[in-house]
């Protein structure tokens, strides 16, 4: 029995860019950390680039949350909305 479901062992990686050497490379989630703080100022993204060690932020728009969390990104909460 094979089902059309397809597996979830299939490796996500999400293309970025490093804003220090400009160098483009794609990283598995578990090297991306999201943070959503209360406004989108707030809320990005950041990882450390692989060619120059630097740790890089960007700003996070509601699509890349949504791909970011859906790819099992750690997600960071900055504000409580509870
Ligand atoms: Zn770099």
């Amino acid at each position: 029995m094979s089902g059309t479901m397809a597996p979830l062992s299939v490796p996500v990686l999400f293309k970025a860019a490093c804003s220090e050497c400009q160098a483009r490379f794609e990283l598995p989630p578990g090297s991306l950390r999201l943070a959503i703080g209360a406004s989108r100022r707030t809320t990005f993204y950041s990882f450390t680039c692989p060619e120059c060690g630097s740790a890089v932020r960007k700003p996070a728009g509601e699509r890349i949350v949504e791909l970011l969390t859906g790819g099992g990104v750690r997600t960071l909460r900055l504000h409580s909305t509870v």
